[in-house]
Parts: C-alpha cells; structure tokens; sequence
C-alpha cells in the first residue's frame, strides 16, 4: 500500500491554491504534475552538467551524453524491451507514431493496402494514417466498441483482411479509460504477419507493461504523462522492423558521414533520431521512470484501481451524470456529461472555480465523439497522487453544477 501523503509530499504544485481553494488536480490524462526529484534533476542537469551530447571529447559532453543515454535503458526496462537498442528516443508519442508512419509505413504500402483502427484512437493515431490515405491511397478500416466501451479483441482480428498491413490501436483510451487486451491481438496478428503499433500514451503510466510478453512491433509512450517533462518519450521497435525502416527526419547525429555524394547512416536506434534531443528533457525523463518504478507499478495500479472504484460508485449515485465508458477493468479516467444545459466548457470553469482541474472538450478523439454522439464530454482523469477527498471534492462541485445548469 502507498502512503498517499507522502507521494504527494513529492509532488509541490500539488500544495498551491487556486482560485482561493486547494488544488485538485484531475487533468493527469493531458499531462501529470512532475515529482521533486523530476524538477531537481532538470535544475542539476542545465546548472551542473549541461552539455550537447554525442558530439564533443570534452567532460560536461561526456557527462551529458552518459545521463542522456542511460535514459534509453531505463525506457527499455520501463517498457520490457530486451534490450534497449529497440528503443528510439523522441519528443514523445507523436513524433513516435509519425516516426513508424514515415520510416515504416510510407516505403512498404501500396494503394489499397490496410490499417486497422479503433474508433476510440486518440488523433495521434489517426492523423498519421490518414497521410497515407490521402498520399498513398491506404485504406483505414475502423472497429466499433461495444456500448460499455469494451473493445473486443476478436473484432480487431476479424478486420484483418489479406490486405492488412499494420493494426494501429490504444492500449488505454484516453477518453472512456477502456484498456485493450492487446496481447491478444498481437498473437493473432503475428500469425497473419500483420504488425502492430500500440498507443501507450496512457496505459504505461498506469500498469506494468512488457513490450516482449505483448508482443508488438511497435510501442510508443509520451514524457509528459509518464511524470516527466514535456517534449519527452519514446518508441519500443522490435529489432526486425527497425531493420525495415527508414529514417523519417535527417541531419545531424543520425549520420556517421556525409559526403558530396553519399551518406552513412548511424547504426540503429540513433539512425533514427536526428539533430540535437531533447536532452534535459530525457534526462528528467529518467528520473521520472525511477520514481515511478521506485514507487512500484502494482502499487500505483492498486492505488488508482481503489479511485477508480470509489469514483464509479459515487458518480453512479448522480443520476443526472452520464459517465461514458464503464469497461471492466477500465483505468481511473471518467469521461461524462451532465443532463440539462451545461457545455462541458462551462462546467469545467465551474469546476476550476473551485480549484478543480478538469479537461473539456473532444480531447482529440473526433470519431470516438462521433461513435458516441456527444459534442463534447468533461473530463476528470486520476494519478497516483489523487485521493478519495478530491473525488469528493468533485462530486459536491458536479451537484454544484447541477444546480446552475439543471
Ligand atoms: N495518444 C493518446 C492516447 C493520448 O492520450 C495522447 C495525449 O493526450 C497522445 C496520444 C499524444 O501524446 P503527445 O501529445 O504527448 O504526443
């Protein structure tokens, strides 16, 4: 068990007031507050250490270089990688998702050539294919959820077609908090020789994940959500479709000569990660990834799971919320709206009102809007850091709401 008091300890924003009111930090899904250790480790970095990496003999690059690089290892076991050559280090999932697009897709899809979504995918994991749609004439095939928001695994396998080339799916939604068995689909895909990308910009901050036991091809994270800070992330290659791809931005690193007339790459994984990185960012990377191992993955899921229960029950209890997404096994995230006129924009600036920090909108998920018919839901996602009190806190504010737009 966790002492929640002290993990919040780590965390100082979590001590400020806003709008005259404690915080209560529940917008984790966009991006989590940053721990002690996360904030001293980017200071030490720039006022001790800092340097460019890679590129000079001198101590301070050396030093950078080391810290920036250790970085990749602990991505690696963070993630379960058998070795951490497979991972590509980057700004975060974004640029993971566009890295496998570009290096991967663009050079092997020819028109007519499959992807296969969920409709739930967050639009990192859209936009991309939709490049190769418009540039490529790729086809995206989408599979529904169910009306809990489940994603049957059996559903993904069945759009495979002989067509098929890449499954690209969550592994949690960052909308309805449903977690997808994608081992499942992974198995089943290797079987038909389609590969997968996952989408771990949520799942990994919540659960153990081993990218080896899985068994995808791709796996993408994002910085930011993981504690660390923005700009930070990376991506999870199984080594055989690293040898595939082609790198997806040049210039300086990502070469060992260039020439008039040629180039030589750098050997994978830094052939793929051009011009000078995010360095203090991944270094702050690292040291999230410690802190949260440090805190154990199991005892942050049990944590969340107790929020998640606590939340369901009392938001249940409101028979003018509709929460979307009730998923088994769903991550601590609740995606809802309320009946009468209330926009979720307002009862957000309600709700911060009261020092309450919530998402509101489509959060970057058009078609799951879509699927589901709403315009826009509000948001409230948790972190290891939040407590009963704050869903408490969230309840009184909702009758609040209630009331003014009833
Ligand atoms: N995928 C999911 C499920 C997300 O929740 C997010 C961020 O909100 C992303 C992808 C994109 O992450 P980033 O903007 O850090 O690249």
């Amino acid at each position: 068990m966790l002492d929640i008091a002290r993990v919040r300890a780590d965390f100082p924003i979590l001590s400020r007031q806003v709008n005259g009111k404690p915080l209560v930090y529940l917008d984790s899904g966009a991006s989590a507050q940053k721990p002690q250790v996360v904030i001293d480790t980017i200071t030490r970095a720039y006022s001790e250490d800092y340097s460019n990496v890679h590129r000079g003999l001198h101590t301070l690059s050396s030093i950078s270089t080391e810290n920036y690089e250790a970085v990749r290892g602990k991505i690696a076991s963070f993630l379960g990688a058998a070795s951490e050559d497979s991972i590509v280090m980057n700004s975060g999932t974004t640029e993971g998702i566009n890295t496998v697009a570009y290096g991967w897709a663009m050079p092997r899809f020819e028109p007519g050539d499959e992807i296969v979504l969920s409709i739930m995918e967050h639009h990192a994991n859209i936009v991309p294919w939709h490049f190769l749609r418009e540039r490529q004439g790729a086809v995206l095939k989408w599979v529904d959820i169910a009306a809990d928001g489940s994603l049957d695994p059996q559903a993904v396998i069945d759009a495979i077609g002989p067509k098929t080339k890449l499954i690209a799916i969550t592994h949690m939604s960052n909308v309805l908090g449903t977690v997808v068995d994608v081992k499942t689909i992974c198995q089943a895909a290797r079987e038909r020789g389609v590969a997968v990308l996952i989408d771990g910009s949520q799942a990994a901050v919540h659960m153990t994940v081993d990218v080896e036991d899985i068994g995808c091809d791709f796996y993408a994270v994002t910085g930011h959500k993981l504690y660390g800070p923005s700009g930070s992330g990376g991506i999870y290659i199984r080594p055989e479709r690293m040898a595939e791809m082609r790198p997806f931005m040049g210039g300086g690193d990502m070469i060992r000569e260039v020439r008039r007339d040629g180039i030589d790459y750098n050997s994978p994984p830094m052939k793929f990660e051009a011009g000078t990185p995010g360095i203090v960012q991944q270094i702050g990377l690292g040291a999230a990834l410690d802190w949260m191992t440090a805190l154990g993955m199991d005892n942050i899921a049990a944590h969340e799971a107790d929020l998640r229960d606590y939340a369901s029950q009392s938001l249940a209890g409101l028979n003018w919320v509709s929460v979307q997404g009730t998923a088994p096994g769903k991550g601590a995230m609740f995606s809802f709206t309320l009946e009468g006129n209330g926009h979720p924009h307002d009862i957000s600036t309600v709700l911060d009102k009261r020092g309450i920090a919530v998402r509101a909108g489509q959060h970057c998920a058009g078609p799951l809007m879509d699927h589901l018919g709403v315009a826009a839901t509000t948001r409230a996602s948790f972190a290891v850091y939040n407590t009963r009190d704050e869903v408490d806190a969230l309840v009184d504010a909702l009758h609040l709401c209630h009331e003014l737009f009833a």
